[in-house]
């Protein structure tokens, strides 16, 4: 086995793999960017090197300067994660030249794979089960026409290069074609700096569906079955599942064997993902694409096998034979894996950088029904930057059967605190709750079918409206005492108090606490029925835990300048607890005076300008384009509000500004 690697990359893998390493006494050396100086992983690694500036094109995609750390710390091989330089077959071929290894497969697959005309001839001629369409380039719109209308509609356009879902359109008709070819076009040549376009049929009710292989250096491939990745929002995955609800074992075994001849026609030795599209419709299935490194959703295939992929890339890239017999691999049980995300659901889902004031994972490891697993690469008071993928952490929940796993999934979201940031947990915990998911009916559009509108929270149920109350109840009540303790001298008269309100919006809930020394309280609402609050809860814990009807359940709560804000799964409540006296004051105060926020252009992140559209004197209806703020690899176009003329401009083109910045003013 190798005695030292380097990682070349960053965050959450990153740490995943010095785990690996140190379980099997390999010394480990990261490569970091000035943003990443004194990261999680540079800490866990044996040795770290400093490779340049914060953006990528000048640290982690720079050969270079990997290629010198290597020689510098004298490490053996490099595991290049995902993204970054992981597919980058002319970074694979220097490294053999070099004499340095490369824990990933050989460079001839990674450029077989890395186009989508090619693999896909290649895939074929595997007997491998391809989307029906046109295998070759398109010349121009007029063309494109034509073979759609052979292919029959909807179609498919794609950038032969394409990836991360960028350079991809639906076609119904006609029309959608010439839109969308010469949009494609010119998007893949933006973006991939390769204008190849190719039209395949658009596979109705499609299920993203792809199988993990394993391949050594000597002719030796396995499949170690499916995930499912239906739910993706705008072609980035958010919620994976292994094994996949719609695969019986004669489909899964079919998929698994064409993976397998596809892998083999291109001598692949290393863990690589075979991409289908699948139809809900008739469980057909078609090649999308390989990809030819370790996934971003890679746990939840070691969850339900016990294979670890990080170690199995190890050992064949050393040399070793595989040991592991397609006979050996088995599914356990079910896993689901979540991307938390650096992003606001309430506000479209808008990137949301800046510091981890409160980080708090779920308890991990096994459960008396299931297993929490986290990969994260962050710790409390780390920053979230606006330089790379707005990942925070993966949540990844194992249990015996889907319903379990889910549960569990549930439950540990509840339990996974985070404040300084916006993240999208509550949109997570709405779909795993949610009734058409838990069926298993999904499809790739099933973030656009079920929350057409955006997300915007999820209305309480009776019983967690009683748990939220009884949580507010609780902590201000707890907080209040515990001053009394503190100040002792005051002894004001709140130590003893047991009638609170609890205000929600403008609804009152007069409430009655009972709390008993051990921290442990009876509470009841109205007047009616009493609820015996067993808690988890400290001070600074963010997490109540209590009893409801004999149901454990968990609330975290952050605070606010005006009260309490406590979510629950998809729920999120502001709060408010005062002494009934307060209450009733609250009750006669006159509605509020908001400001008028609406002749104003406010940067929602901090960010990047990248165009500032408008000009001072210039008419801009409501919903047109104001400027473009970039944050995160992504840019956000920001509209008007309002209708009416421009006032004045803040900011240009190049300028990076603050969250919440007046960046444009209407008259
Ligand atoms: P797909 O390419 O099919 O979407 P994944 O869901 O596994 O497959 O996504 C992996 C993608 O994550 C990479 O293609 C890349 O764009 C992005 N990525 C790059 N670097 C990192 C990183 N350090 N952490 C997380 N994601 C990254
Ligand atoms: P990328 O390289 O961006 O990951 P893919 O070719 O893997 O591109 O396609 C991205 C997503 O688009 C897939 O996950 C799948 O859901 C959907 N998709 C791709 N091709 C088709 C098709 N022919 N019919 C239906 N859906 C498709
Ligand atoms: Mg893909």
């Amino acid at each position: 086995m190798f005695k030292k690697i380097l990682i070349a990359n960053r965050g959450e893998i990153a740490v995943r793999v010095i785990k690996t390493c140190r379980r099997l006494g390999v010394k480990t050396v990261v490569v970091y960017s000035d943003a990443d100086a004194g990261s999680m992983a540079v800490e866990m690694a044996d040795e770290a090197v400093h490779i340049g500036p914060a953006p990528a094109s000048e640290s982690y995609l720079v050969a270079d300067k990997i290629i010198a750390a290597v020689k510098e710390t004298g490490a053996e091989a490099i595991h290049p994660g995902f993204g970054f330089l992981s597919e980058n077959p002319a970074f694979a071929k220097r490294l053999e030249e070099e004499g340095i290894g490369w824990i990933g497969p050989n460079a001839h697959a990674i450029e077989a794979m890395g186009d989508k005309i090619s693999s896909k001839k290649l895939a074929a001629e595997a007997g491998v089960s391809t989307v029906p369409g046109h295998m070759g380039l398109i010349e121009d719109t007029k063309e494109a026409v034509k073979i759609s209308r052979e292919i029959g509609y909807p179609v498919m356009i794609k950038a032969s290069a394409g990836g991360g879902g960028k350079g991809i359109r639906i076609a119904e008709n006609d029309k959608e074609v010439e839109e969308g070819f010469p949009a494609v076009k010119a998007e893949a040549k933006s973006s991939f700096g390769d204008d190849r376009v190719f039209i395949e049929k658009f596979i109705l009710e499609p299920r993203h569906i792809e199988i993990q292989v394993l391949g050594d250096k000597h002719g030796n491939c396995i499949y170690l079955n499916e995930r499912e990745c239906s739910i993706q929002r705008r072609n980035q995955k958010v919620i994976e599942e292994a094994p996949s609800p719609l695969l019986d074992p004669e489909t899964r075994k079919k998929m698994g064997e064409q993976a397998v001849a596809l892998a083999k026609a291109v001598n692949y030795d290393s863990a690589g993902t075979v991409e289908f599209v699948a139809s809900g419709k008739d469980k057909g299935f078609y090649f999308l694409e390989m990809n030819t490194r370790l996934q971003v959703e890679h746990p939840v295939t070691e969850m339900i096998t016990g294979v670890d992929l990080v170690e199995q890339m190890l050992l064949v890239a050393y040399g070793e034979t595989l040991k592991l017999k397609q006979s050996d691999i088995g599914i356990n049980g079910w896993a689901v894996e979540s991307r938390v995300y650096a992003e606001d659901p309430y506000r479209n889902f808008l990137p949301s950088i800046g510091r981890l004031k409160r980080f708090k994972a779920p308890p991990e490891g096994k459960l008396a029904d299931g297993e929490v697993r986290m990969d994260s690469g962050v710790r409390e008071g780390d920053e979230i930057s606006m330089f790379y993928d707005p990942m925070i952490a993966k949540l990844i929940t194992w249990g015996k059967d889907r319903d379990t796993a889910l549960d569990v999934h549930g439950e540990a979201l509840d339990r996974f605190h985070i404040e300084g940031i916006q993240d999208n947990m509550p949109f997570i915990a709405a779909v795993v709750d949610e009734a058409r998911f838990r069926s298993g009916k999904i499809t790739t559009a099933y973030i656009k079918d079920e929350f057409p509108e955006g997300f915007n929270g999820v209305e309480p149920t009776d019983s967690q409206l009683t748990q939220l109350i009884c949580s507010a109840a609780y902590v201000h009540g707890f907080m209040s005492r515990r001053a009394a303790d503190v100040t002792g001298r005051l002894a004001p008269p709140d130590e003893a108090r047991t009638e609170w309100v609890v205000i929600l919006g403008d609804k009152h809930y007069p409430v009655t606490l009972e709390l008993g020394d051990a921290g442990e309280a009876e509470i009841t609402i109205n007047g009616g029925k009493t609820h015996a609050l067993v808690t988890g809860w400290y001070p600074g814990l963010h997490l109540v835990e209590g009893l409801l009807d004999g149901q454990p359940y968990a609330v975290k709560f952050a605070d606010r300048t005006e009260g309490y804000l406590f979510r629950h799964r998809g729920v999120a409540l502001r709060a408010l607890v005062c002494t009934p006296q307060v209450a009733d004051l609250h009750a006669r105060l006159p509605e509020k005076e908001k400001p008028d926020m609406s002749k104003l252009v406010i940067s929602p992140m901090p960010g990047l300008v990248v165009s500032m559209d408008v000009e001072v004197g210039q008419e801009v209806q409501e919903g047109e384009a104001v400027c473009v703020v970039e944050a995160m690899k992504m840019q956000n176009i920001i509209r008007a509000e309002t209708t009416g003329t421009i006032k004045a401009i803040n900011v240009a083109a190049g300028d990076s500004v603050a969250a919440d910045e007046v960046m444009v003013e209407f008259d």
